[in-house]
């Protein structure tokens, strides 16, 4: 068996552990003589697997009783249409920040629900920075404010939670369990699995239980928080294997310590590339630096004609899924929690080798 260093963005790597253990009870998981895969959501094991990933995800983020932890199908675009459909006031404009081309996508979806004021954009420096705090046009009377704080595609990371008077709201996709976090900053955080949490299919809500209850009328069921709260997330048929393993990750990770211990690992894995591409103008990564991400590097060849030969030899040394996104171009190493720092270590053995051999 060879198991890659796997850099991708999503789905994106799983802790080897996690799929071991899921493998070693596939066949006959919690004495049941089936799999998870084969047991209605329903059944008592089922509810337990859905009780214990709560209670560890909330032990993890010091999640306290004031928040609804939802799961949910659709992954996080969904929640792009959910969020305002779940929390805009009739009447009330949505703030938003746009740093990216999640937020973006973001804005786009918030607008079919009515009338969105663009706090602030860095679209015109192409997203390589986060607009200065002072030159924010908060409104508010917004019903929520919205930002992701961490750009998949454009390796952009808002270092700082915003500061607002209305409840805060964001799309953690690739950014949650990299490190601790206040959520009680938060009205709702949401999140798509396939990147720092578990299979895609599944997507995580946490959200302030005062917020619940604010659905328009036309919500549809199936994206309205509160209805998924009452039902145990389970309206409908929920993703189960999904849950289940996001479920194994949550324990794989306070196994290892919790996320202050992921977030010692994280900046020493980032600070190693970030290292490697800065010392020298052979590579490149454009963000400003106090906003680089780091889940998501994205990088350049000074000499964009070697991109296919960079990354040919980079598989050669089992150094995988490392093409930027299609929009961007160029490359892209993410190192979510489950990516050792091993995989950066020999990611940035490559780099410089790579580089000797053609600068
Ligand atoms: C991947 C990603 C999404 C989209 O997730 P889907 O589950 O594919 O809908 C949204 N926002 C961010 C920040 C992401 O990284």
């Amino acid at each position: 068996m060879r198991r890659v260093h796997n850099f991708c963005a999503g789905p994106a790597a799983l802790p080897e552990a996690v799929l071991k253990r899921a493998q070693e009870e596939m066949l006959d998981w919690a004495d049941v003589g089936a799999s998870v895969l084969e047991v209605s959501h329903r059944s008592k094991p089922f509810i337990a697997v859905v009780d214990r990933a709560e209670r560890s995800l909330r032990r993890l983020m010091s999640i306290s009783s004031d928040y609804a932890i939802l799961f949910i199908q659709g992954g996080a675009s969904m929640q792009f249409s959910a969020v305002p459909l779940n929390l805009s006031l009739q009447g009330e404009a949505i703030d938003q920040l746009v740093t990216g081309q999640w937020s973006k996508k973001a804005l786009h979806e918030g607008r079919r629900f009515g009338s969105v004021n663009v706090v602030a954009t860095s679209e015109e420096n192409n997203f390589t920075s986060v607009p200065p705090v002072g030159a924010w046009q908060l409104n508010s009377n917004a019903s929520y404010f919205h930002y992701c704080p961490n750009e998949t595609i454009g390796g952009l990371e808002c270092s700082f939670v915003p500061q607002v008077d209305v409840p805060l709201v964001a799309d953690m996709s690739s950014t949650i369990l990299s490190r601790p976090l206040d959520i009680s900053q938060f009205g709702a955080v949401y999140a798509g699995a396939q990147k720092n949490i578990g299979p895609a299919g599944l997507c995580i809500v946490i959200v302030r239980r005062d917020l619940l209850g604010r659905a328009r009328p036309c919500t549809p069921a199936m994206l309205n928080w509160q209805l998924t709260d009452e039902h145990g997330s389970m309206y409908n048929t929920p993703p189960s294997f999904a849950i289940y393993l996001a479920g194994l990750v949550f324990e794989w990770l306070e196994s290892r310590g919790g996320l202050s211990a992921m977030e010692v690992v994280n900046r020493r894995k980032a600070a190693k590339l970030y290292a490697t591409i800065d010392q020298s103008p052979f590579y490149f990564n454009q963000v400003e630096c106090s906003s680089r991400s780091l889940m998501n590097v994205p990088f350049s060849l000074a000499d964009s004609g070697l991109d296919s030969l960079f990354l040919e030899q980079a598989e050669e040394n089992h150094l995988c899924n490392l093409r930027g996104h299609r929009s961007t171009g160029g490359m892209r190493a993410s190192l979510y929690n489950a990516v050792e720092e091993r995989s950066v270590d020999a990611l940035c053995d490559f780099m410089r080798d790579f580089e000797k051999r053609y600068s």
